[in-house]
């Protein structure tokens, strides 16, 4: 299997050299260059498998370039105790209610970016190896909370690479600031920047391009290199659990092999949905996959119009995750779906860039709408469905997945289809505890509470227990206390990686 740009200006690469490069010199996304099939026997026989083998079963076929032992190596170095809190890794649970929820957050950080993050480095290490890279890779993250310390779980201790995240020092919760300043391993950096995520994202773009820093480096055997969600070593991981939610329906003996599901997925930058795109095109009985957005509704509109347009205002809320108005990965899709015409999908790209929108050709829009939905959710009806599903069920969602659910329930009044649904949950109630008490305990029992207070009054609501990595989080030491103004992220850099500057 070869990679190749969705812009057209590069083809025929590795897989380690497109996970190595991550994004294209093009500017566009890597994309496989041929189809992946499995045959319905293939699916049925990872119903008896664990989801370390399901996984290494995707994988396989897009990184050819990789030895069978070098996949399982990175696999059972992802997802394992203590990280993963659970040996299903990703399990699919069956609320009273009948409804199934498929669980990505039982990694280290607590959400689905854990699936991709904790292999991603390894991934990468391997690929380094492979194409005789000398250099130690530095990855740089500017955050706004959940990716950062995702990446930092996810790097820390690996050989050859360096993780330095940036966050708004008055931008993230209490708790993200916690996780992320107590981190710890051998190679990381964790600095807060005097302003907000746009300073510390421009300043991460700063020093990422600039000649001198990227020469200083050189010289001391460093090169940057990306973990964001467009690296097609973030994607490819995905497809797995969307084989595992149909294995795991089979093996519960819910469906027969080859009857068709649908996906719900709460989405903000297509990175989730997408996987479940290829899924499908591999061969999974997928008949919908149901696109679920927040009040940044662009993708919503998209779906039912064909036009992206996000000249719009961006609005902050309860799903901080899913507030995006240019979601990348979709360019993948569109690449996908016109046959590989890479010149169409540049054209369109350069109208995203110049006027803020595009409009998709009516043989796109027609295959777009035949294979998704969408629908989204306001604050107020993610919380009433929290609080509802609560009620009904005791099973307890986060805000995110709880966007979901909402937009589940209309799918089905306006459609009417009956076929099984797996609604995919991104995140454990715990992460964002402040708007989930919220929704189960009633704006006055919260009110004037710190995060931690909540954290066990929601633990006690639901009877939950509140997960390691949050409990002790406010005893840890703290390890980077440093803030930085935006014009010294650039020494912070070079001080960490070369000692001085
Ligand atoms: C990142 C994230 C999403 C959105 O996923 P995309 O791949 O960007 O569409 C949804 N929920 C949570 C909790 C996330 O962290």
């Amino acid at each position: 299997m070869l990679y190749e740009s969705t812009r057209g200006g590069q083809k025929g690469l590795t897989s380690a050299e497109a996970i190595k490069q991550g994004i294209a010199g093009d500017g566009g996304l890597f994309v496989p260059d041929s189809r992946v099939r499995f045959s319905l026997e293939q699916i049925a026989a990872m119903a008896g498998m664990s989801y370390q083998d399901r996984a290494a079963t995707v994988l396989a076929p897009y990184l050819t370039d990789f030895t069978a032992g070098e996949i399982r190596e990175c696999v059972a170095n992802a997802y394992r105790a203590p990280k993963f809190d659970t040996p299903a890794i990703a399990p699919l649970v069956r609320t009273a209610g009948g409804d199934h929820y498929l669980e990505l957050w039982h990694g280290p950080t607590l959400a689905f970016k854990d699936m991709a993050l904790q292999i991603l480095p390894h991934l990468l290490q391997r690929s380094m190896t492979k194409t005789g890279e000398p250099f130690d890779i530095v990855i740089l993250v500017a955050t706004s909370g959940d990716t950062g310390k995702a990446a930092l779980e996810g790097f820390r201790d690996v050989p050859k690479t360096r993780i330095i995240v940036f966050f708004p020092n008055q931008g993230v919760s209490e708790v993200q600031k916690l996780q992320m300043i107590t981190q710890e391993g051998g190679n990381v950096g964790v600095f807060a920047v005097r302003g907000n995520f746009d300073d510390a994202q421009t300043g991460v773009k700063a020093i990422f391009t600039d000649p001198e820093t990227v020469k200083k480096l050189a010289e001391h055997n460093f090169k940057f290199s990306s973990a964001n969600s467009i690296n097609w070593g973030r994607l490819v991981p995905q497809i797995a659990y969307y084989f595992s939610a149909y294995a795991d329906l089979l093996k519960n003996g819910v469906i027969a092999p080859g009857e068709q599901i649908n996906f719900v997925v709460p989405t903000g930058n297509f990175g989730n949905i997408l996987a479940g795109f290829y899924a499908r095109r591999m061969g999974l009985p997928v008949r919908r996959l149901i696109c679920a957005a927040n009040t940044n509704n662009v993708l919503t509109d998209f779906i039912r119009t064909g036009t992206y347009d996000k000249n719009r205002r961006f609005e902050k809320t309860i799903s901080p995750s899913m507030d995006i108005l240019v979601s990348s990965n979709l360019e993948r899709l569109l690449y996908e779906l016109t046959g590989h015409d890479a010149e169409k999908v540049s054209g369109w790209m350069s109208d995203l860039r110049d006027k803020g929108r595009y409009d998709v050709d009516r043989s796109t829009r027609y295959r777009i709408t035949e294979l998704f939905w969408s629908d989204w959710a306001s604050d107020d009806e993610t919380l009433k469905t929290i609080r509802k599903v609560h009620e009904d069920t005791g099973y307890v969602l986060d805000t995110h997945t709880a966007v979901g659910k909402a937009v589940y329930e209309r799918y089905k009044e306006e459609t009417g289809d009956g076929t099984w649904t797996v609604i995919v949950s991104t995140a454990s109630p715990f992460k964002f505890n402040a708007s989930v008490a919220r929704a189960i305990l009633g704006e006055d029992t919260v009110a004037g509470k710190s995060e931690f207070e909540l954290l066990s009054m929601l633990a006690e609501a639901t009877g939950l227990s509140v997960p390691p990595a949050l409990r002790d989080l406010d005893k840890k030491p703290v390890l980077h206390p440093r803030v930085v103004e935006p014009e010294e992220m650039r020494d912070a850099v070079l001080a960490m990686l070369i000692g001085r500057n």
